[in-house]
């Protein structure tokens, strides 16, 4: 008798037990969908402003950065992802004045921690939510930030001279890896225009 009352005891508990499950399963499909269908709905995607996925350099209108190539993010970064490489140029009054080369920072080498943002005195790069950033080489996950042709603010600060010369510091940043600091020194010298003819 007492095998008769649990067979039957387990045969209702099992049919109980499937269908609760029945009713979840009935309860789920006439709910509205969340899923996001990506990329069908690459339009309406909403990425949040504080998601990290590329690191940039933005640039003004005059196609100017802030970089000073001060090497200040490569030397935070955890693991050599960013490499800077500077060159010294001699302005018209005569000093040398360090400026940025390439900015090259690696994507697939970045962990994303920030530290190089946080840290950039000149608060010249940030991260953009721009997330679709796979290639097929790992070569190409190797950027550039700064753009061809892109230039320092050197009109702001000519527009603001300093009272004294300061001397120009190479800093040489350490690198955690075996990617070696890159310091080209160019010395160009600019030019004074000559005069034009006049015009008869
Ligand atoms: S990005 Fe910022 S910290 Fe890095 S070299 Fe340029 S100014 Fe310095
Ligand atoms: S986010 Fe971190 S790992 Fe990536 S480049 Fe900046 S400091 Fe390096």
């Amino acid at each position: 008798m007492d095998s008769v009352s649990k067979y039957f005891s387990g045969l209702f508990t099992g049919i109980g037990s499937l269908l609760k499950g029945m009713s979840v399963t009935w309860k789920e499909l006439w709910t509205p969908k969340v899923t996001r269908q990506y990329p069908e709905n690459r339009e309406t995607l909403v990425v949040s402003d504080r998601f990290r996925a590329e690191l940039v350099m933005p640039h003004d209108a005059n196609n100017e950065h802030a970089c000073t190539a001060c090497g200040i993010c490569q030397m935070n970064c955890p693991n050599g992802t960013i490499v800077v490489t500077s060159q010294i140029i001699e302005t018209e009054d005569g000093k040398k004045k360090k400026i940025l080369d390439t900015h090259q920072w690696d994507l697939g080498m970045c962990t994303f921690c920030n530290l190089c943002v946080i840290t950039c005195p000149s608060d010249a790069i940030k991260f953009d939510n721009n997330f679709e950033n796979a290639v097929f080489t790992r070569s190409k996950l190797i950027q550039k930030l700064n753009a061809e042709g892109s230039k320092l603010r050197e009109k702001k600060k000519e527009e603001k001279p300093t009272a004294e010369a300061k001397p120009v510091i190479e800093v040489k940043a350490p690198v955690a890896d075996a990617k070696p600091v890159v310091e080209k020194e160019v010395i160009a010298k600019v030019k004074p225009e000559e005069p034009k003819a006049e015009k008869e």
